[in-house]
């Protein structure tokens, strides 16, 4: 099942291959090996009324950790905080957190990266609840909002220095702080970071313990993408004022300027530079995965004898392919001319996915699962409507091939039957067809050689019954 090349990660130095059950867990969690890590965890979680520790239930809970928690709920609660994100988000409980370590040493770091990665996998699927990860540390005494964001940074850039061991940034987002569409990226996945401190001058960034608050990007994105945002953030505008007389001058859009310069909650100058920067290993770049968050996509161009390969990380997740000839967009993948030419429908190892003008696009060079659909369109906003009697907005493929693919100047009408990977289609005796759970498992992966430039998108499907019920990412690396 190709085990042999440790899929997700980009150094396999940590792996234990000995045990099934370690080793799955190495894949979404490579600091579970690491002694420091394991012993400075302190992922916690507050069920019911209580602090519980879910990795190590027969530890009793820290009692600083405790009161550390309960006196962060308190505040938040309190009347006069006005950030009705966090105000959510304790309400909801959708959050997890630990005390750690002085900020940034190094055993904070690797149990804030053991953390976060758990926090990752704990919540592969976004929905509408906001979700958060809330570390707190020990120490230091913090001495100004100038100390806090020098802290800050530091432990940024110590724990991308070992996450990019393991993870591609999130393709989702850029890797430069000067870029406006900079987002910090840990275990693959965009993170908006809120500090939070005892030297804060504003109230929504006042805490007693230095503090660092990680937000899954994608959940900004999907309220917007619902209209939600706009209405969030007039609401805490309205409360700051009411709190403190005044609107935090740093609150602004995500995309009008980098994000970096909203971290740490200091009022920053126009020409403020982030101290941060991307370890860019060059020798693995090309061999890199690069991550498609739950129910979002992509788009690349691929050169003729390269080969794309489309991993599943987590199993049971399908991924949509479309691909137009870069020097000719009116020629596209066709499904009708595939199945034509190989006199089958399900495709794999050695098989080629033709273009409508017959011009072989890509062949399936290496195949772990043995079964893809070719027959049906990516998913959409209609089909989720006809088929399901969804009402109101839904992720899809469609609108995610759609958006990536615009910059190439590629439109609605231009995208037709995707090859989906992984997708499990049967169609029996009488023509019925049915979709299945994916054979996919974790680590699985398709091998597709170019065979000519191309344009392509790439999803990690939106649609609940093609994937088990659960949104998982899709990840992919482009060979050669
Ligand atoms: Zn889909």
């Amino acid at each position: 099942m190709g085990f042999d090349m440790q899929p997700n990660l980009v150094n396999s130095r940590l792996i234990d291959v000995g045990d099934p059950i370690r080793r799955d867990k190495c894949l979404w969690n490579p600091l579970s090996v690491d002694p420091v890590a394991s012993q400075f965890s302190s992922y916690a979680a507050f069920q019911d009324t209580a602090v519980v520790r879910p990795l190590v239930p027969n530890v009793p809970v820290d009692a600083e950790l405790i009161n550390a928690h309960d006196q962060l709920s308190q505040q938040i609660a309190g009347d006069s905080y006005p950030c009705t994100g966090a105000i959510s988000v304790f309400a909801q409980k959708g959050y997890r957190f630990g005390l750690f370590p002085e900020l940034a040493c190094d055993n904070a770091v690797r149990a804030v990266c053991h953390d976060l990665y758990e926090f990752c996998h704990e919540f592969p699927i976004i929905d509408d609840q906001l979700t958060t990860f809330i570390a707190m540390f020990r120490g230091p005494a913090i001495e100004s909002e100038q100390h806090f964001e020098d802290l800050l940074w530091d432990q940024l850039q110590a724990m991308h220095a070992i996450d990019s061991d393991f993870f591609a940034w999130d393709k989702s987002v850029d890797s430069d702080p000067k870029n406006n569409k900079f987002s910090f990226s840990i275990g693959g996945r965009a993170m908006f970071v809120i500090g939070m401190h005892p030297k804060a001058s504003r109230l929504a960034r006042t805490a007693r313990y230095p503090t660092l608050v990680f937000n899954l990007h994608e959940q900004f994105e999907r309220l917007r993408a619902r209209g939600k945002f706009e209405t969030m953030k007039q609401i805490i505008r309205a409360r700051e004022m009411e709190a403190q007389g005044s609107i935090n001058p740093m609150l602004k859009n995500f995309g009008d300027s980098s994000e970096a310069s909203q971290y740490s909650g200091r009022a920053v100058s126009g020409n403020w530079t982030c101290p941060f920067h991307t370890h860019k290993k060059d020798d693995v770049t090309t061999q890199q995965l690069t991550r498609i968050a739950p129910q979002s996509g992509c788009s690349f161009k691929i050169k003729r004898g390269q080969v794309l390969r489309v991993l599943d990380p987590l199993g049971e997740q399908v991924s949509d392919l479309f691909a137009f000839d870069e020097h000719d967009h009116d020629c596209w993948l066709s499904s009708g001319r595939s199945v034509d030419y190989a006199s089958r429908i399900y495709l794999t190892t050695n098989d080629i996915l033709y273009a409508n003008n017959s011009k072989p696009m890509f062949t399936i060079i290496q195949d772990t699962v043995g079964l893809h659909d070719f027959l049906l369109t990516p998913c959409s906003q209609e089909m989720f409507e006809i088929l399901h009697r969804h009402k109101g907005y839904h992720p899809s493929c469609f609108e995610n091939l759609l958006n990536s693919l615009k910059e190439y100047g590629i439109s609605g009408h231009q995208i037709s039957t995707t090859f989906n990977i992984f997708m499990n289609v049967k169609v029996d005796q009488q023509g019925k067809v049915m979709v299945g759970v994916p054979m996919s498992k974790p680590g699985d992966y398709v091998d597709l050689r170019a065979e000519m430039d191309m344009i392509c998108g790439l999803t990690a499907c939106s649609a609940e019954g093609s994937n088990n019920g659960r949104f998982k990412p899709i990840d992919f690396s482009i060979l050669g």
